[in-house]
Parts: C-alpha cells; structure tokens; sequence
C-alpha cells in the first residue's frame, strides 16, 4: 500500500531530516533555515509534497525518471523479482536472469560495436568503473604509460573519488581534493560563451587545435581516454558547436586514444534516442556509460557497455593468467535489473522516444518565446534537456551579482505556480519526464513566462 500524504507529519519528518540527513549538494549555511521540501507522492508528469501541494515535475527527479512517476508495473517487476530471489552475487561464476537478460537487451540497443555490459550502481560508478578497466586495458596491451584522462572544465562525471577528478565544475570540488595529476582538463565546449568573434565553424577548429595541442605537449603515450557527455548537462546544458564530437573522436582514434562517452543524462531518450553518442552526434564511442534513465530513477542502476574491442582483452579466455578484479556487491543487482527491462519495455512499447522527438522541438522553440525577458540571455538545448541562461546584459553575456540569486528566485517564483525546474547558479534547467505532450509544454511554459515576469 502506497503510503499516503495524511500518515506523514510534516513537522517529525523535517525534524528527523534536519537533524540526522546529510543532503547531498546542500549548502548547509541556509539549510536549517530553508527547511526542506518534502516530496512524498508521485503520479505521472506530477509530485506531491508533504502538505499536499502537487507540481509538475520538470526535471525528472534528477533527470532520471524518463518513463514518468507512479509507473505500477516497475513497481511490480521489482516486487516480484525480490519476492523471488532480491539477492545473490555476480561474482566470478555467479549470475541471475534479470542481469543477463538486462545485458543481452543493451547490447541490443546500443550500437553495434557496443555488446558487453558492466553493472555499477549508478553514474558515478561506471566512470569510475570505466577509468579502472581502461588502465587495466593499456596494462595488459604492455602500454603501462596510457594513464591520463583528458575531460573538460565544466564537465560533470559524478563524486566518487575518481569521478569527481574528471568533473571540471570549480565548485563543485570546493575544499575537496582531487587527482589533478591524472586528469587533464580541456575547454568546455560552451557555444553561446565562445570567443567572440568566433563563427562555430572556427570555434570547432579552435577546440579539436586545443586538443591536438594538449596531445602534442603530454604525448599520446601518456593517455588514455578521452571523456565527455554529448551535451554537458550539470555544467549547464552546454551546447558544442556542431560537428565537434565527431572531429575529437578522429583525433582521439589517430592518437590510440580511447573515447568514452558519459550518456548518463543524454541516454534513455532525452534526445530522442536511447543512445545518442551515433544517432545524434555520429560518433562511435569505445565505451558508453549510462545510469539514471535506465531504470528510470525506479532502482538505482548504472552500466558500461564496452566494445568488442574492449573486450577482447578485458574478457576472453585468450587473456589468462588473471582475475579481473573490479565490481560491486550490487553489480548486476537482480531487483534493479528487472526494474530496467521494465522500464525499457515501456519506452519501447509506449514509443517514449518518439514522444521527445515529436514534442522535445516543440518545448525548444516554446521555450526560445521567453527570449523577450530581459535577463533571459540565452535559451539553448535539445529536445528534453533544455535551460535558461540569466543574464544582467543581454548584449555581453555579462552576468549577474551571485546575491541576485536570480536562478534561486526563477525557480522559487515557478514552484509557487505549480512546476519544479532547477536552479544551478543563475541557470534554470528544464529536464522534464519524457511524457510531456505540447499541452504540459504550454501549461509549464505559462508558468516560466509569469515566474520569470515576477523575478525582474
Ligand atoms: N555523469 C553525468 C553526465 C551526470 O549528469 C551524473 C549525475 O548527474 C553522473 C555522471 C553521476 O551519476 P550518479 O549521481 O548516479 O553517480
């Protein structure tokens, strides 16, 4: 039985919370004083909070829950399955039949090369996961000398340890430490921010010359792999200049450099496509990682799918004399892995990509209406993974004093009537479940068109 609004009491809850939960990403210097928002209920397109108040969910948990909230048969699956067996491990010989039935599916969908699943359990997992077995891979190839990573300033990759030295985002590594001395990190590719002058033609060449020069100077010897999200998504929905991803990987190949794409928010849909490193952006990733809308948010679960390339050292009986000794206690978790065959069984049976290539147009260009707002600066994203850049000059990008709070207000002023969006500095990101029709598009666009008239 669902547990109901009216058994939880608020003030316990918020007591209980504030007193015992380190929230993640929390800036506690406000936090006691904030309270929290309590999400209790969920149904749809929809979240309800402890008082009762319902909203529309605009960025799918965490842009996570893809197939939409309240989905009984995930529910179910994952109730049968830890009915039947919640439990066992995948360690050396062992395995269960959601697993691999799980890895037979991704390989199915994923591009072709692409055939070969290793579980983690969640985003930051796999590129952790992933920077370990491509060391791993130049050992046993004897080329011991391939460790650095190249990422990207603004990039975000996740918290682990590792993850977190490939994340670029300043402030987010604030009093943390990190292994600087295994990560390189390239420009962002920020479109809208680009030297000015620059057309994106010139601006493509300017970055894969950045690249080539960063190459020439540690000596592709050294590295290992490059990582990067199709579109950066908690560095602020950046967008590269077209053609970018494509020429980086030519680069990335010419150099025995490994190219590993993090579609942890890009794939499962958003961009209308489960993967979008080929249906989009024409590359061929050595690895794609993927998480959040692959179970949909319903049981935490993230995966590496590894070529055959790959694969051929890290997994043949060709290659003896030794354990490969990587993995979680939950790699292959059988109640998530049901989770995400249902979960994929809905989005195909539903056509859930068809709906964002269909509707995702119609908020990008819904959105773009809001450009008349003086602080609306820039309007930039693709399909389902959208964001407004607040500005104090539209002409020169010049930004607003952080006290202004503007991404902090735009989404306060949105709350208040009715739809959650996320504020991350003075951008709001718009990451919606990807069952939105154009009617949601126009109710959540009214919305932003009032909060943002009530911030300015
Ligand atoms: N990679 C990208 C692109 C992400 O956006 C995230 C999370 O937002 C992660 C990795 C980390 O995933 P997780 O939080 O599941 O560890």
């Amino acid at each position: 039985q669902k547990a109901r609004t009216a058994d939880l009491d608020a003030e316990t809850l918020w007591r209980q919370d504030r007193d015992h939960f380190i929230h993640p990403f929390t800036d506690f210097s406000q936090f006691h004083d904030k309270g929290c928002e309590m999400i209790t209920d969920s149904d749809g397109i929809y979240v309800e909070d402890v008082h009762g108040n319902r909203f529309i969910d605009g960025i799918a948990g965490l842009w996570c829950v893809n197939v939409g909230h309240g989905r009984r048969e995930i529910a179910q699956a994952m109730a049968d399955q830890a009915s039947r067996m919640a439990y066992f491990s995948t360690f050396n010989n062992l395995s269960n039949a959601p697993a691999s039935q799980l890895a037979a599916k991704l390989a199915e969908l994923a591009p072709a090369h692409l055939n070969h699943v290793f579980y983690t359990c969640g985003g930051s997992t796999a590129n952790d996961a992933t920077i370990r077995l491509v060391h791993y891979y130049f050992n046993r190839l004897g080329k011991p000398n391939k460790k650095r990573i190249l990422s990207r300033r603004n990039a975000y990759h996740g918290t682990t340890y590792l993850a977190a030295s490939l994340t670029g985002i300043e402030s987010n590594n604030w009093s943390f430490d990190t292994l600087s001395e295994l990560v390189t990190h390239l420009s962002e590719a920020n479109l809208y921010r680009r030297p000015e002058g620059m057309s994106e033609s010139e601006y493509c060449d300017h970055l894969v010359n950045e690249l080539e020069a960063h190459i020439a100077k540690i000596g592709a010897d050294n590295i290992a792999a490059f990582i990067a999200e199709p579109i950066m998504g908690a560095g602020g929905v950046l967008m590269a200049p077209r053609g970018y991803h494509k020429r980086i990987q030519a680069v990335c190949r010419a150099n025995d450099i490994l190219y590993i794409a993090d579609e942890v928010v890009t794939g499962f849909g958003r961009l209308g496509h489960f993967f979008a490193s080929e249906a989009v952006f024409e590359t061929q990733p050595d690895i794609i990682n993927i998480a959040k809308g692959l179970s949909s948010g319903y049981s935490p679960l993230g995966a590496s799918l590894i070529s055959d390339e790959l694969y051929a050292v890290l997994g043949t009986p060709q290659c003896k004399g030794g354990v490969l000794s990587t993995g979680f206690t939950y790699s292959g978790h059988p109640v998530s892995c049901a989770a995400a065959l249902k979960n994929i069984e809905i989005m195909e049976r539903e056509d859930i990509c068809a709906n964002v290539r269909e509707v995702g147009p119609y908020l990008e260009q819904s959105l773009k209406s809001l450009s008349h707002h003086t602080t609306v600066g820039d309007v930039r994203g693709s399909n389902f993974m959208m964001c407004l850049e607040n500005v104090a000059d539209k002409a020169t990008g010049e930004l607003l004093p952080v006290e202004a709070r503007v991404g902090d207000r735009v989404a306060e002023e949105a709350q208040k009537r009715g739809l959650i969006i996320r504020p991350v500095g003075h951008l709001n990101v718009i990451s919606p479940t990807l069952i939105w029709s154009r009617e949601t598009v126009d109710t959540a666009v009214t919305i932003l068109d009032e909060a943002l008239s009530a911030t300015t």
